[in-house]
Formats: structure tokens, sequence, C-alpha cells
């Protein structure tokens, strides 16, 4: 068996994702009326904005549910060409791919690029889904160490030792799953220099980029750089994080020519279109329809930031350093001498908390708390960790 799956192609080494597993099994467990606190789900906790609804529910009304072309449709592609533009990305629309949600797209965009022998760099602590979608092109996974003294950003000297003459692409998430890091523009800077000096492609997600508290840590597309950078970037983005719109499955792609062609021809194979009358809500949402209702929910998240921030500073056994984006905090458990995975399925059976072990994020002695969920929750769930920790520390001393 084993001579098989190493005969028949590259996905026998993929893994499922432990994020939704662990979002199922919270809900599982709530089912049987449990008590169970979540701080492991990757998507906000609101609903879609009102005028988005609306703007699909029209095109349905309206019959707006055909195949159109399958990069996407024209009046969309035009919309996030501005985005980009506001990003400082000089684009145009047949630099753009509308996908099945951001993920699909970075899949896309990793496949269109790679292939077996060659090598691809991400920054530990990483978002899981890179690792396995490398895995899927045949590619090799380069893992480069961040640190959380350094607030997770990478450094000159480790990116350099990570790259060969088979490195095709250095993939940069910022703002950042799952370290709510925001790259400072000295990093951005840093990592575009090594790129253009070695001819090495970047994929830069930003699914996250609408996310940001902190005003001295603004959203810098990397692409906006200078030209050389943006010849060789490919950058992500979507509707998921930042428009409450995780179901819609709407994301996209802007790459150079060169590429794009490819990955409109996969998409073209692969999906045809992303959803029609989805498309519909993805233009009123770039035309900013629904401006209050995201500001609300940013304002919400940096007050949610702000209160898990404190209560985590009240337990000594756990460190981490403030979240500048996304909404999550990485919390180091080493103090505690449990590995992440250990800490995780103990604190679900003694205390009823979902977290998220992220040894398949690159960092086994982290977890991730999420606070894409209420006050009360972060409350509870954040008092229920303390005790576990403070039990902990008892049991040791007994
Ligand atoms: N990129 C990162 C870093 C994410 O955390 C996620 C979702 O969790 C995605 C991309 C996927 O976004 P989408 O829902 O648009 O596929």
């Amino acid at each position: 068996m084993k001579d098989l799956t190493a005969r028949f192609g590259f996905l026998g080494a993929l893994s499922p994702s432990v994020t939704l597993a662990l979002a199922a099994r919270a809900k599982e467990m709530k089912k049987q009326g449990k008590d169970v606190v979540s701080m492991s789900v990757g998507e906000p906790d609101f609903d879609t904005p009102r005028a988005i609804k609306d703007a699909c529910i029209k095109a349905l009304n309206e019959g707006k549910v055909g195949y159109v072309a399958s990069s996407g449709l024209p009046e969309l592609k035009e919309k996030i060409v501005q985005k980009f533009k506001a990003n400082g990305i000089e684009t145009s629309a047949e630099n753009i791919v509308v996908s099945t949600g951001a993920k699909f797209a970075l899949f896309e965009a990793i496949t269109a690029l790679c292939t077996e022998s060659d090598e691809v760099v991400v920054f530990a602590p990483y978002w899981l889904s890179y690792v396995e979608m490398i895995k899927a092109s045949g590619a090799t996974v380069k893992v480069v160490e961040t640190f959380l003294k350094d607030g997770f950003e990478p450094t000159k000297e480790a990116l350099e030792r990570a790259i060969g003459e088979n490195t095709k692409l250095i993939i940069v998430n910022s703002p950042n799953n799952p370290t709510g890091a925001v790259y400072s523009k000295k990093t951005l800077e840093m990592i575009a220099d090594v790129a253009v000096s070695k001819n090495i492609m970047v994929l830069s997600d930003e699914i996250y980029e609408k996310l940001i508290y902190d005003s001295s840590k603004p959203h810098i597309s990397i692409a906006s750089l200078n030209k050389k950078i943006a010849d060789l970037t490919m950058t992500v983005n979507g509707f998921s994080k930042a428009y409450a719109m995780t179901g819609w499955r709407l994301g996209y792609v802007n790459a150079p020519l060169w590429l794009l062609r490819r990955i409109s021809s996969l998409q073209s194979h692969a999906t045809s279109n992303a959803t029609t009358f989805v498309q519909y809500a993805g233009i009123a949402a770039l035309e900013g329809r629904a401006g209050d209702d995201v500001l609300k929910m940013i304002e919400t998240f940096a007050n949610r930031r702000k209160l898990i921030c404190r209560l985590l500073s009240e337990i000594k056994q756990i460190d981490f350093c403030v979240p500048s984006g996304a909404f999550y905090v990485l919390c180091d458990v080493s103090k505690t001498a449990l590995s992440a995975d250990e800490f995780a399925a103990r604190l679900l059976e003694e205390k009823l908390v979902v977290v998220t072990p992220c040894a398949s994020f690159g960092a086994p002695r982290c977890i991730r708390l999420s606070y894409a969920c209420d006050e009360k929750a972060i409350k509870t769930a954040l008092l229920r960790i303390k005790q576990f920790c403070e039990g902990l520390n008892n049991n040791e001393h007994r």
C-alpha cells in the first residue's frame, strides 16, 4: 500500500484541516449540552452586512444565475483594480482572477507556479493550509522561523539562509494568521530586496488587511513598494474576513500576466467562474456600501483585542505579544511544560475551552486564541484558562 501511495502523486501526503476539525468538535460538544466556549473560530462572528446581501438578492431576482467569464465579472474586476490602486498596486483587469475564496486563489497561484524540485519559503508560525498546498504542488516547504521577541517578523539572515537555487516562491502573510503580526515597511522592503536580488516570486496573502488595530502598523502591500517587486508578486485578497462573508466563497488574485494566464486556464477547468450572483455582492462590498458595518466590526474586534490582552497578561504561564491585526493572539505555553497539543486537549477536557494547538502551524509550543467571539465568551474562556494554568502549577508543587 505504501508503495502505491508513493507511486501515485503527492496528495497522499496531505493532512486534513485541523482548524475545521476542531470547530466541528466544539459544535458537537455544544450539541451534547456541554458549556463549551470556543476560541478556535477562524471567521468573524458577525452577519454579512445588509447592503451586501441586498446586492446579491437583487442579482438573483434579476436572473443573474448563468455562467459568466471564468476569470470573473468585468464589473467586479474593475472594482478590484481600483481596490489594488488604493493599495498602491498598479494593475489592470486582465491581471485579475476572481475565485471561489482566497483559499482557492492561493491554491491556484501555488499550483500555477510550483512543481516537484521547487522550494517554497514560508515564515513560521504560518497558516497551515500553505504547507498542504505546497505539498499538493509537489514542491518542498522551506520553513523560516520567526520569534515572539521580534514580534514574529522575519530577519534577513534567516530568510537568506533558507534560500537555495531551487527556491521559487516566498509566501508573505501580513496581517498574519496565527500571530496577528503586521509586517513593518522595513521587513517588507527586506523581503522584497531578497526576492528581487534572487529573482524569486512572492505570494502575498492580504486577506486580513482591513483588520488592523495599531495605527503605527498600517497595512502595506509588498507589491506597492516598487516596480521590480510588483513584477514578481501575486497578491491574494478576498471578502471573508473584512466583510464577514466566509460562506460566500469569494476571493481574487492579481498576478503578472504570464502567471495569470496559467491561473486563469487552471480555474477555467477546475471551477469555472466564482458563483455569479455572489460576485454582485462583491461589487457592493468594494463600492463601500457596507462601510459603516465594516467600521463597527473593526471597532468591536479592537475592543476585544484590548480585553483579551489584558486578561492574558494576568496569566503568568503564558507569553504572548500584542497582535497588531487579524483576530488571533498566539500564546506560548512553554512555561506550563505541556506541549500545545497536550495543553489544548486537557483544557478542553478539564475546562471546556476550545483553542487551536499550533503544531500544524509550525508552532508546537503555541496555542492560538481567536477573539471572533463576544466579550462574555472571552472573559469566561480566559478565566478558565487562568484556572487551568494555576491548577497545573499547584499540582507541580504538591
Ligand atoms: N488566508 C489566510 C491567512 C486565512 O486565515 C484564511 C482563512 O482562514 C484564508 C486565506 C482563506 O480565506 P477564504 O475564506 O477567502 O478562502
